[in-house]
């Protein structure tokens, strides 16, 4: 930051504040991950100088033909990564791509069905707190209480009870294969659209580990910066012309302005390296690293909502610990080093702020260089500071112990 920190000094030490947090820190935080340095330099260019309101070969200022031939790298790469016709990369954010993707298929008033927040849906999904919620009339479906898997005959029967026009599939917190063929038939055969937001999965589904909903969704969103290891951003992917005509101008004019091209970017970046061999080795790391974080909790007495994971979350239940709540677990662990997040579990008799339990993710760590020995040691400490709340010898023993496994993988030391 040699010039930020000759200009701004306070900014360029808060950056450089952060860098070290992420250096010093476990980071298992299951929506994050650590980008590659070609991405950031992608997202640090002079693209952040140039208006592009449009689309490639159609905008609405001149000197676009640079970001023409970027705009176009990152709809190509986008498209063959996930076999879809269309794809638009403007979205600022996974929140955008929703509301610019519900907006095509629901007006104001109209019925859609979303996953429960508190059942690992995300905000966006039809939460009374977010637009979705406030501008369309919302079902909710859940989890099957004994299974902690989405109930299909609960989807089923409130789609052909409420006969929405939207329903969407996708989750920020669920830890098992989402069957989107299922979601498309009972979308279909009510009438309804199919909208998945894969936001979380997306690293797993560009390399075959998980199913893609792309055959079977009228459109798909996600987010670019989770297992997909992308810049901060949205993308939106369809298979029909006509849809894709309509989400081209509900992204622009109907909900954003002038697209960001330094981060259209950094994503044409990461899809680039998605695209690569490299990087299916990579998923399978971060699927079997999920495995053995859970491995660890477990063996300390944690459980495992639905009991495992086919992806690369573990939703855990702290409840076996005793009376640990989610917000207490989460403080203690930062502590020591391990970033996680509390989080609700199915059948949450606590608030969203305290919660009983944590959300796990690997895409992060797996990216740092863990491998799954590593991971199941890590989890068995996650073990044993939730389980020795307040004990300042067990946190001591875990802290340097995460410092040891800090130092055998440094984050970034080209920086
Ligand atoms: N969709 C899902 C499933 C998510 O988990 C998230 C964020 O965590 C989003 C959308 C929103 O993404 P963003 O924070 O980029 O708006």
């Amino acid at each position: 930051l040699e010039h930020l920190s000759a200009t701004d000094p306070e900014l360029a030490s808060a950056i450089g504040d952060e860098l070290t947090r992420e250096r010093n820190s476990i980071e298992l935080i299951a929506s994050e991950n650590f980008v590659s340095l070609s991405v950031m330099e992608a997202v640090g260019s002079p693209l952040t100088n140039k208006y592009a309101e449009g689309l490639p070969g159609h905008r609405y200022y001149g000197g676009c033909w640079a970001v023409d031939e970027v705009e176009n790298l990152a709809r190509d790469r986008v498209k063959k990564l996930f076999g879809a016709a269309y794809a638009n990369v403007q979205p600022h954010s996974g929140a955008q791509a929703n509301y610019a993707a519900e907006a095509v298929f629901a007006k104001p008033g109209d019925t859609i069905m979303g996953m429960a927040l508190d059942n690992g849906g995300h905000l966006t999904h039809g939460s009374p707190a977010n637009f979705s919620g406030k501008l369309y009339n919302v079902v909710s479906y859940g989890l099957d209480p004994q299974t902690e898997r989405i109930d299909f005959d609960d989807v089923a029967a409130k789609a052909e009870k409420y006969q929405p026009k939207l329903i969407i599939a996708g989750a920020s917190a669920y830890p098992r294969t989402i069957d989107f063929e299922r979601f498309a038939q009972i979308a279909h055969d009510n009438g309804a659209a199919l909208m998945v937001d894969m936001a979380h999965i997306a690293g797993l589904v560009a390399t075959g580990r998980h199913p893609s909903p792309v055959p079977y969704a009228d459109v798909v969103t996600s987010t670019t910066h989770k297992t997909l290891r992308g810049p901060r951003g949205g993308i939106i992917l369809c298979n029909d012309p006509a849809i894709s005509k309509k989400i081209n101008s509900s992204v622009f004019p109907g909900t954003q302005g002038g697209p960001l091209e330094h981060v259209i970017a950094g994503k044409a970046v990461a899809f680039g390296e998605a695209l690569r061999p490299e990087f299916a080795a990579y998923t399978d790391a971060i699927l079997a690293n999920a495995k053995a974080l859970g491995r660890g909790m477990e063996s300390r007495g944690l459980r495992l909502v639905t009991g495992g994971t086919d992806n690369h979350l573990l939703l855990v239940d702290l409840t076996p610990a005793g009376d640990v709540t989610g917000r207490d677990a989460e403080t203690a662990l930062d502590a020591v080093g391990i970033t996680v997040n509390k989080n609700t579990i199915p059948g949450e008799q606590r608030s969203p702020f305290v919660t009983s339990g944590i959300r796990v993710g690997s895409a992060a760590a797996t990216t740092r260089g863990f491998g799954e020995a590593e991971c199941e040691r890590i989890g068995e400490l996650i073990g044993d500071v939730v389980t020795n709340l307040g004990d300042e010898n067990v946190q001591e023993r875990v802290a340097g112990e995460v410092k040891e496994l800090l130092q055998a993988h440094p984050l970034y030391p080209e920086l």
